[in-house]
């Protein structure tokens, strides 16, 4: 990508000029949320301006026009991600929901005492947790996949996990902690010979690659917009329509019905049977302005831009800062860098780069089980997103080899 048109980028995103502490910020926590350009939020601010009204519901214009925006998100979403039919496109709040939706409706209906899911040691605690307190009510049992020194699935152990009682497996696609992009298509192709459904974890794929649900295998697919560009508020459910026409609805209330009274309640087609309650309509409708600026800057150009970041940050810090420790190294890795300088406390290193203007999250990741895998309590971690820069990496390995040096007396 060259220098003007990363320009051009980087001022469509107005808060990468703000300042912390008199430094100007680099942002390197794109891997939590992202940050969101100028065209969604405008998009915002014209909703709440112009066609504030609730959804489904008015037969009066503006209420059709909101409507109608938030429907075209839908159409917008299914292409995107190559889904057969809108009513395989659920709107939930986020990743997070998504899953507990699989967990609650698909799980509570379908999995019984004596099943068996398969999870991976990688999985962030939104796919652990709803799983879990599913197993309290129903008594199933949870087998992990482990990972190699790399950062990568143990394919041969996942294979013999798998027995007659194999329901569903669910797995991240990209490890928010180690950068490993999985073989999502070749677990789901296993997963399926043994007749067990595929739930995918999509948060940290859909915003730094292109992802085809069906070339993929994916039975179910979730993801969230505030990582990829787009509003806070919106995740996106992704079911094969077979499989959601047989689930419960998982929540009840208005919109999600057909018909309602006391004697008994039937329920409103695909996708609205999940859809309960008034959705986040203003923030779904400005999603597709994310999806335009990943469309014309271009998914391969982010990607490559991305990868260059990701080596040259990388190799900067095995050189030229000495005890750092790198967690996760698979081959096939999106630019995430989770480390440690040699035994300092991972928020100390947090905090005195955020004094040098570097924001870098600390801490677990909400993946307990793989720090306890690792062997750490946490990391430090440095994620990149299209705007960074390689002058941002410069500020953030100058600033590492700093504190690195207060913290380490090297
Ligand atoms: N899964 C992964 C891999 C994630 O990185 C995250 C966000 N950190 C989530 C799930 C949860 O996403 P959300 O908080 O948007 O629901």
């Amino acid at each position: 990508m060259d220098n003007a048109q990363l320009q051009y980028i980087r001022s469509q995103f107005p808060i990468l000029d703000r300042t912390v502490y008199n430094r100007q910020l680099v942002y390197l926590d794109n891997t939590a949320t992202s940050q969101t350009p100028r065209r969604v939020v405008e998009s915002i601010d014209a909703s709440y301006f112009h066609t504030k009204a609730n959804v489904h519901r008015g037969v009066f214009s503006i209420s059709q026009e909101a409507t109608d925006l938030m429907e075209q998100t839908r159409l917008r979403v299914r292409d995107y991600i190559n889904a057969a039919s809108e009513q395989e496109i659920i709107f939930t709040r986020g990743t997070t929901e998504a899953i507990n939706l699989v967990a609650s409706s698909w799980g509570g209906a379908f999995l019984k005492d004596g099943d068996e899911i398969i999870l991976t040691v990688m999985e962030h605690h939104a796919n652990i947790v709803p799983w879990q307190l599913l197993q309290n009510r129903i008594g199933f049992k949870i087998k992990v996949v482990p990972i190699n020194e790399r950062g990568e699935l143990d394919l041969d152990v996942y294979r013999s996990l798998f027995t007659e009682q194999t329901r569903l497996v669910s797995f991240t696609h990209v490890s928010n902690v180690l950068g490993t992009v999985n073989p999502v298509k070749e677990m789901a192709r296993i997963a399926h010979s043994h007749g067990a459904v595929v739930v995918v974890d999509g948060a940290q794929a859909v915003p730094h690659m292109s992802v085809d649900v069906r070339d993929l295998g994916a039975d179910f697919y979730a993801f969230s917009s505030h990582k990829m560009y787009g509003p806070t508020g919106v995740g996106i459910l992704y079911g094969r329509k077979e499989l959601l026409e047989a689930m419960p609805p998982y929540q009840g209330g208005g919109e999600m019905i057909a018909h309602v009274s006391f004697e008994g309640t039937t329920f409103a087609d695909l996708p609205f049977k999940f859809e309960a309650g008034t959705p986040d309509f203003i923030d779904i409708a400005a999603f597709p302005r994310a999806l335009d600026f990943i469309g014309e800057t271009g998914m391969d150009a982010i990607a490559a831009h991305e990868q260059d970041l990701l080596d040259y940050a990388t190799a900067r810090m095995i050189s030229e800062v000495p005890g750092v420790r790198i967690f996760g190294t698979a081959p096939h890795k999106s630019a995430v860098i989770s480390f440690l300088l040699g035994e300092a406390h991972h928020y100390d290193t947090g905090m005195l780069l955020d004094k040098l203007g570097i924001a870098v999250r600390t801490g677990h990741h909400c993946a307990q089980p793989l720090m306890q895998a690792l062997g750490v309590e946490g990391t430090v971690r440095a994620s990149f997103a299209v705007y960074n820069t390689r002058e941002e990496v410069d500020k953030f390995i100058d600033a590492l080899i700093k504190v690195n040096s207060m913290l380490n007396r090297i």
